[in-house]
């Protein structure tokens, strides 16, 4: 059977034929590649849409103080704190410890008091605060964070956990590892081992040791264009295929490590099925007995279902399962999030 890298990179003339002039004309009037948004025109089924998306990204989303309960002393302080700077602060409706923030303040979010005191983190968008929740770690759990610097989501899930049970934080970047551990030290996290390693190699040196794991891949970006606008033309489809090589390889480690039944929540910031749902199905095919589940619901948040086909390709009906969340629909960054079940 071909892997879904092979059906992918097969499918270039399929996407490149589906550059009409219409795409290539909107892709040139907001500065992107045309083979890109013809896969937008594929995925979301108008070119009405994909204009609305295209002129979502031409902003970034809001910036996102996520309240750490490990430092400050109640979200409400941090609130009264931040908005006495000249800052407005509006509460996502998922969370009682996230809000977007407005205004301009008399001190930049990065350098204020309450920032180096650890009270918050401080995330490019609301949607990164969305995948911890999903993964329902708690005190006591043995938690994976299988990609984890610079840390945004490894300090909400150890503040979730109440600096109890453990966290392992793996990241491969020894640059990174070090902004990694000056985040969770400044947000007072006690229940974290960090391991400069692959997460591929994570099986073999912690065999199926966590009941929770989260992957947030590394990923082209596609959902951050809003933030960094040089990914409109720096990713060929070619990185593309070689980045789903990477997450599958990852995504396929992070099954092997989780206990056996345990959740593994894979999340992209990327708006690719080529690095969401194409990503999942080939790592079904190498865990058997691996599935993916339904996310618990959160307030407010009525994400988009993923694909099930894609340029003909079928993924399968468990795709519906997974979460697409997009700029122009939800406000926040383009994400790719799914639920898994390890084997038994
Ligand atoms: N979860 C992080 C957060 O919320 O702050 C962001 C993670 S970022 C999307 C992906 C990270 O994976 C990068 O820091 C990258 O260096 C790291 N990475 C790339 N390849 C890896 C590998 N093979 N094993 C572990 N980490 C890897």
């Amino acid at each position: 059977m071909r892997t879904y890298a092979e059906v992918l990179r097969g499918l270039w003339t399929r996407v490149k034929e589906s550059i009409t002039p219409e795409v290539k004309e909107l892709a040139e009037s907001f500065g992107y590649r045309p083979y890109m948004v013809a896969r937008y025109v594929e995925l979301l089924g108008g070119l009405g849409e994909v204009r609305e998306l295209l002129e979502a990204f031409q902003s970034p989303p809001p910036p996102t103080v996520r309240c750490n309960l490990l430092r400050a002393p109640s979200c409400g302080l941090l609130v009264e704190r931040l908005e006495g700077l000249g800052y407005s602060l509006e509460r996502v409706p998922w969370s009682d410890r996230v809000f977007v923030v407005g205004g301009r303040g008399s001190v930049s979010l990065g350098a204020t008091h309450e920032f180096l005191l650890g009270w918050y983190y401080l995330h490019r968008g609301p949607g990164a605060t969305i995948p911890p929740l999903l993964l329902g770690a708690g005190p006591s759990d043995r938690v994976l964070d299988a990609a984890a610097a610079p840390g945004g989501k490894a300090s909400f899930l150890a503040d979730l956990m109440r600096n109890e049970g453990v966290l392992v934080a793996v990241e491969v970047s020894r640059a990174r590892v070090g902004v990694l551990r000056s985040n969770l030290e400044r947000l007072g996290v006690r229940n974290a081992v960090v391991e400069r390693m692959r997460a591929e190699a994570v099986p073999s040196v912690f065999g199926r040791f966590f009941p929770r794991v989260l992957l947030d891949a590394p990923c082209t970006g596609e959902g951050l264009i809003g933030i960094d606008p040089l990914r409109k033309v720096r990713t060929s489809y070619e990185d593309l295929i070689r980045s789903h090589e990477r997450q599958v390889r990852l995504l396929v480690a992070a099954l092997n490590s989780a206990s056996p039944g345990g959740a593994v929540l894979y999340t992209v910031c990327s708006i690719a099925p080529e690095e969401g749902e194409a990503v999942v199905a080939e790592a079904l095919r190498w865990v058997p007995g691996a599935r993916v589940v339904r996310a618990p619901r959160l307030p407010g948040v009525d994400p988009a279902p993923g694909v099930t086909e894609w340029f003909g390709v079928e993924f399968g009906d468990w795709a519906r399962h997974c979460w697409r969340l997009y700029p122009h629909t939800h406000g926040t960054e383009g994400f790719f999030i799914c639920l898994l079940e390890a084997p038994q």
